[in-house]
């Protein structure tokens, strides 16, 4: 990070599945650097009155976000840019491409995505551009055709070309997507490019020469009602990870 830049984690995206619905919980983050303030991908239509609220507890007016960048256009990170519609949207022009003529019924970046953007007045980029010193978008192609990551200093949003910590252990991605070999080549390149990483679904991570030294914790509350006579159900799933894997492979 640099001097007078801040990093806002709002979602610590989750490398998760489920029998019953496809979570999408994916990172949503506020970068604030030289009087901009900047919403890095927008998470799942879900996600909505839940990110208003906790920009609202941090006293960020929705219209005093100038710019949202996408790392690319799946559902579970590209389906709020609306709710900001003083900011500048930001995405790769293959990007932007794709998602107004998604191929076939695409599960992941559904037609109506490409629509919504239509009406936005997106901006788009060719490839890495340098917003201000030492904060730039990196181009990071494979998971789609147009991923994009934003570096801090030595701090990166990832976005989906880093899923989840497991991939930056093993050292492949693990949801290539749209080109294998180009999810290959970016997730070194992003493993490169900075020593604090966040990656699309899954919480900070510490990084040593492209290895990783540790994990932020993590807590996921899960309330069911399924007893209408009895008490709430809860599930907590926790990761504390102040926890070393400075001896894993
Ligand atoms: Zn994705």
């Amino acid at each position: 990070m640099t001097q007078q830049s801040s990093i806002t984690v709002l979602f610590a995206g989750a490398p998760a599945t489920a029998d019953k619905f496809t979570p999408g919980i994916s990172t949503v983050a506020l970068v604030q650097f030289s009087g901009r303030t900047i919403l890095f991908d927008t998470g799942p239509y879900a996600y909505r009155p839940i990110l208003l609220g906790r920009l609202k507890r941090l006293g960020v007016d929705p219209d005093a976000i100038d710019t949202v960048i996408l790392s690319h256009c799946h559902w579970d990170t590209a389906s709020n840019a609306d709710l900001f519609p003083k900011a500048q949207v930001i995405l790769h022009e293959r990007e932007l491409a794709y998602a107004q003529d998604p191929a076939g019924h695409d599960d992941q970046t559904q037609a109506y995505i490409g629509r919504a953007l239509g009406k936005l007045r997106p901006v788009t980029i060719k490839g890495d551009l340098e917003l201000a010193p030492d904060v730039r978008i990196l181009d990071l192609p494979g998971h789609t055709p147009g991923s994009i990551g934003l570096q801090i200093g030595n701090e990166l949003l990832a976005g989906d070309a880093i899923i989840c910590a497991r991939d930056a252990l093993i050292g492949k991605p693990s949801c290539p997507g749209h080109d294998a070999s180009q999810a290959q080549r970016s997730l070194e390149r992003a493993l490169d490019s900075a020593s604090v990483i966040y990656p699309g679904h899954d919480r900070q991570m510490n990084i040593q020469n492209g290895k990783i030294i540790s994990l932020a914790d993590y807590t996921l509350r899960i309330r069911l009602f399924t007893d209408p006579t009895g008490p709430d159900e809860e599930i907590q799933i926790s990761a504390h990870a102040a926890r070393s894997f400075a001896s894993w492979p």
